[in-house]
């Protein structure tokens, strides 16, 4: 997919590449000064602006920095910037990278003001060339501005700035993942507790916040936590990255208020359906979810309303099916790709995905029996919570729910004789 930022809202995010006086010209230090000047009150700025994990968790982002600001400050501290992006049908993150590094390299700044941190690592997907070149670039330009040495000043250390390319696995995006690549080893993610906070890179407290996410601090930092929370629609604060694939006329990735309806999405900014189909359901936030299915196109896309529904609002990515596309096959393609991204720690996570996309296999190429089908039920009920992390949750949540939705083509598609 051609990755562009097809909607930018309200100018938040302007483009202004490499270049740091630009970008400094532009914003007018605003967020930063202001962050410079009051670093105690960072924190309670983003809360009330309502501020939340915008690669997945929708974590409210006041509490992670509650959390490690709380720390004592007589030891490393550290931020991860997370732009690990491997998951199917995500493609904001190399977007903000390549085309507004000043903007997350001064909203990771003003996090670290609020908890003192001295070690900001931007953990960038090592396919990603040109965003790491341009992070490189940024952040050349950075350690040599007088802003910068403000911040170490305030800090009360010098603040080690840092480009690394991340493990390039889906699961390096996992916290405890990012955190043991982060430390040089491969991306087996950890047991939880202890929380990063507590004891993540080196036994530091750690946090780790999306691309996104940090993209918005500067921003609510100069304008207010009302402004931030006016961009949104209905009780949703802010905007979303929404990226849009799958079977629209214009796919893209589209800036818009947090809240906008999915129907708006496909049909005002993706130009509808392919070839004026009709919508059959939608992968929302990558393909770990719950399906949305046609009674939900009219749904708010904010954390709470997709929850409602019983999905999740993720990544912000919305692959789009339309009436005609085979879910099966969608759906075994999925598995498969989380079956290869399985880090195999754990057995049932290791076998179970392998398992589960064999059978896939065999009923989308028509030889799957009724025992086979049978058997990916009794999975969906077994494998739930067996995983050190929500690899294997996330397969059998798509899994599942297709069954819900779509049983009857996993049916029609089985073996006759
Ligand atoms: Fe690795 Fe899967 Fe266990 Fe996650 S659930 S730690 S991906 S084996």
């Amino acid at each position: 997919m051609n990755a562009k930022l097809n909607q930018v809202l309200l100018h938040k995010k302007s483009c202004v590449g490499a270049n740091l006086s630009a970008w400094l010209h532009q914003q007018g230090q605003k967020g930063l000064e202001k962050a410079l000047k009051n670093h105690e009150d960072i924190i309670s700025v983003i809360k009330t602006a309502g501020l939340r994990g915008l690669g997945g968790s929708g974590f409210p982002t006041h509490v992670k920095w509650t959390a490690i600001a709380q720390q004592p400050n007589n030891t490393d501290k550290y931020l991860i910037c997370n732009g690990n992006e491997d998951e199917p049908g995500t493609y904001k993150d190399r977007i903000l990278l390549r085309k507004t590094p000043h903007q997350l390299i001064e909203g990771a700044l003003i996090m670290a003001l609020s908890a003192k941190i001295n070690h900001i690592i931007f953990y960038i997907n090592p396919d990603l060339g040109e965003c790491i070149s341009t992070m490189n670039q940024a952040v050349a330009q950075w350690q040599v501005h007088e802003l910068f040495a403000r911040c170490c000043d305030s800090v009360g250390k010098p603040i080690n700035l840092t480009v690394l390319p991340s493990s390039g696995h889906y699961i390096g995006g996992e916290e405890t993942a990012a955190i043991e690549t982060v430390e040089g080893k491969y991306p087996f993610p950890r047991r939880k507790p202890p929380y990063p906070s507590q004891a993540g890179v080196n036994q530091c407290p750690t946090v780790i916040n999306n691309v996104e996410t940090l993209c918005n601090v500067a921003h609510i930092l100069k304008n207010g936590s009302q402004w931030y929370q006016n961009l949104g629609l209905g009780h949703a604060c802010g905007t979303k990255i929404y990226t849009l694939t799958g079977d629209v006329l214009h796919p893209g990735s589209y800036e818009l208020p947090m809240g906008t309806p999915l129907s708006e999405l496909i049909n005002v900014y993706g130009g509808g359906m392919l070839l004026n189909k009709k919508f059959k359901a939608v992968f929302t936030g990558g393909p770990s979810n719950t399906l949305l299915t046609a009674k939900d196109f009219d749904v708010p896309l904010d954390f709470e309303s997709v929850a409602k529904r019983r999905s999740s609002l993720g990544t912000g990515a919305m692959i789009v099916v339309s009436e005609g596309t085979g879910i099966v096959k969608r759906v075994a393609e999925y598995v498969n790709f989380f079956a290869q991204s399985s880090c195999g720690q754990c057995p049932p996570c290791k076998t179970g995905t392998y398992y589960i996309s064999r059978l896939l296999n065999k009923i989308d190429t028509g030889e799957g029996r009724t025992e086979d089908l049978e058997q990916l039920v009794n999975l969906c009920h077994i494998l739930p919570g067996s995983g050190r992390c929500g690899l294997i949750d996330g397969a059998v949540k798509v899994l599942e729910s297709s069954l819900d939705h779509f049983g009857h083509e996993y049916r029609q598609a089985l073996r006759v004789t």
